[in-house]
Order: C-alpha cells, then structure tokens, then sequence
C-alpha cells in the first residue's frame, strides 16, 4: 500500500504541464517555429547582469566549503539582515533578520506557511482565478481549500468575502500581481480585505492569517503601485520569491517575511522554521542566497514584457476578444467567445496556438496566455487569433 493520494498527484499532470509537452511533441513534429506556444511562465527576459557578476565574485570571495555549505536552517544571518533591511527601507517596515526564513521559491514559502498555521478542520480561502496549486498545498497542509467566485473586475467584494469566512477559516492567499489575470490589487481592495479579517478576526476569536504569494511583485508596467500588505493588516506572512523578479525560476530562491507585529509572532516564526525542518528543505541554496541579498532592487528587463503586453493586448481586441489588461505578471486573460474554454483553447490548438483554458484556476470562460515569450512569437501568431476570431464571427 502506498499513499493513494500522492499517486494520483503524480500520475495526473496539470493542465499546464500537459499543454507543454503537446508542444514539445508539436514543434518536434513541425519545427518550433511554427507552434505558438503561450502555456507556461517560465521567464523569456535573461536575468539581470548582477545575477551572474555576483556568481562570479561570490566564488572569488568566498571559500568553497563557505559559499557551498548548508546555512542556518532560517537561511544565512547576513542575507536575512540584507532582506529586512531591503524591506524596511522600500515599505517603512520594522522587519529584522528573525523575521525573514529563506526558502527555495515562493512554492515552498506558501507550502512552509500553511504547513506552520494550519490545524486539522481548518480552512483556507482563496480568490478566483488562483494559482491551482494552491489547492494542493492547501489540502496537503491538511485544510479545505476554499476557492471564491471572481468578481467582474477581479478586484475583492468584502460582502462576499466575509460570507465565506466562518469559525474555520485559519488563512487566505492573495496573489497580485495575479497569476492567471496580471491584475493588480488596488489599495481599496486591500483595505476591504484587511477590515473583513479584522473583523472576522475579533469575531471568532483567533487570527485569520493572510497569506500573500509576490513573486510578480515588481513585473509590473505604467508606474501601477502594489501595495505591500503589512501597512494594513499585522497577521500577515509574505511569500517572496525571486524565480520571475530575477529571471532565476530554476535556482529556487525566495523567502517568508513574517509581519513584526503579528499576534505571537516569535511563535509562528518558529512554526514557520518547523515547517521547514518537517517538510525536509534543510535549508536554501547557499549560493543563491547571497545572489539575492546582492541583487535585491534589480530586476530584469521588464520592458520586453511591457512590449509583449502592449502588442498583443491592443491586437486581441482590435479582432474583437475581449481581455483584462494586465497591470502586472506577463499574462493575458481572454474572455472566450464561447462558454467552454476547453472546447475553444482545442480550437486554438489546431491552429498552433497553446493557450491554457482557465477551469483549473477556478475561473470557467477564459484562456490564459503566457507573455513571456520571445515578440516575434507573438507577431507571427497574431494571424491565427485574427482567423480563430474570423471563426467566431469576433
Ligand atoms: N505563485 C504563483 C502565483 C506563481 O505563478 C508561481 C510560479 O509560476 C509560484 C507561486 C511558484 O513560484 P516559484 O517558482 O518561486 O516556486
């Protein structure tokens, strides 16, 4: 007997990864340059010079028993202080090195958090349309993932938000920049999110933490502002990762900064550092972690994604699709012409065009489209969509 649940985890891919190696096999098949592949966010920008120049250094600087070592579990002092100290001078906070837990990406930040607060019975919200593995890091902390029906701007609705929420809820994810939408919480949502927990907070007598998933946090364009959430709520732990800030999704480098001022924050700090231990990451990349302390306020070029986003946005809805301009991330959610986006995302795949359909992110009717791809991918797709369109009578 082996854990039936994990089997079936294993066994069955997700929507995306499944999209990704239909295009692998497709562009083996026809060549690369003829399949218009928009499924995965894996970044298309390199990283910045720094990620490498201090790769460099670091191997001058530092010894190789030093520089390739396990680190504290919580991570290395001096990059934990480097972090605090990023964070306090960017956003006002009073942050200090005990309260940054290096971890490998925002995946394990978000599986460490809920492995550190949730209790069996407990429950955790989470806002369509939502990264869909937040259901499987939800329930295998041990809760019921609660997803919630978008609004039509998908923005937060306090009404329906507090309804949701009963003596069970211990947690919700937010996530802005938004992975699947690119929306990006405005400061109004944040405080209707924030007075709701507060409110339910007092209410049930215990802390509804709020989680919030930032790996998109400086992809954004036209000056858009993303509020940083401890401003307006103290029982809040923000999940970093530098996979997309720094272009570097396969070193595996992030962290949780827990709120100073939460409800027994040296307790949950704890909680978070036993999370860790249980889960077995022993500790973060070394190396990567002192790249990121030296690399904090650099990021990659965001303008080619700018570029991408301007060009497919204004083209989609000059043939008649209606899109959510994104203010962030590097995708583009498009409303399908017809109800079932499964039945339209096979239509797209017959004329090359990989687009993820949205049932999986808890939102039924849209296509995500992965901008971060090379421009001329998108310049020599546009015909496509402009015949699916044709097709629909756009
Ligand atoms: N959260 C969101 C919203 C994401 O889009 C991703 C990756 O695409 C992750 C978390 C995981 O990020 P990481 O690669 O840093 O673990």
């Amino acid at each position: 007997m082996i854990n039936e649940k994990m089997e079936q985890l294993g066994k069955v891919r997700s929507v995306i990864r499944e999209l990704f190696e239909y295009g692998n096999k497709r562009k083996a098949e026809i060549g690369a340059d003829k399949v218009f592949d928009f499924s995965l966010g894996n970044p298309s920008v390199p990283a910045p010079a720094c990620v490498n120049e201090t790769i460099k250094a670091l191997t001058e600087e530092m010894s190789s028993l030093q520089l390739h070592g396990y680190t504290s579990a919580q991570g290395d002092a001096s990059v934990r202080k480097a972090i605090a100290d990023y964070l306090n001078k960017e956003h006002g906070e009073s942050f200090t090195a005990d309260s940054i837990y290096m971890t490998v990406g925002a995946a394990a930040s978000l599986t460490i958090s809920l492995n550190a607060i949730v209790c069996a019975g407990d429950e955790v919200i989470a806002f369509a349309p939502f990264f869909p593995e937040y259901r499987v890091f939800s329930e295998g902390a041990g809760a019921k993932f609660v997803p919630l029906a978008p609004t039509e701007d998908l923005q937060i609705d306090g009404d329906s938000f507090a309804k949701a929420i009963n003596e069970n809820t211990k947690a919700v994810i937010v996530n802005s920049p938004n992975n699947p939408s690119g929306v990006v919480l405005t400061e109004e949502s944040i405080k209707i999110l924030c007075d709701v927990l507060k409110t339910k907070s007092e209410e049930y007598g215990h802390p509804i933490y709020l989680i919030t998933d930032e790996p998109y946090r400086e992809l954004v364009y036209d000056g858009v502002k993303v509020p940083f959430v401890t401003k307006y709520y103290d029982n809040c732990l923000v999940c970093y990762s530098f996979s997309k800030s720094l272009s570097i999704p396969g070193e595996r480098i992030g962290y949780i900064a827990v709120c100073p001022r939460m409800d027994r924050e040296r307790d949950v700090y704890a909680a978070v550092c036993g999370a860790g231990r249980a889960l077995g990451y022993v500790c973060a990349p070394s190396m990567f972690q002192h790249v990121a302390a030296r690399c904090l306020g650099q990021t990659a070029d965001v303008s080619v994604y700018k570029k991408n986003r301007d060009l497919l946005y204004s083209a989609l809805s000059s043939y008649g699709y209606k899109c959510i301009k994104p203010d962030g991330a590097f995708y583009l959610f498009l409303k399908t012409p017809e109800d079932d986006a499964k039945i339209f995302s096979e239509k797209a795949k017959k004329k090359e065009l990989l687009l993820v359909p949205s049932d999986s992110f808890g939102c039924p009717g849209y296509v995500r489209i992965s901008y971060c791809v090379d421009t001329e991918q998108i310049e020599k797709a546009l015909p496509a969509f402009k015949e699916l369109a044709e097709e629909y009578g756009l």
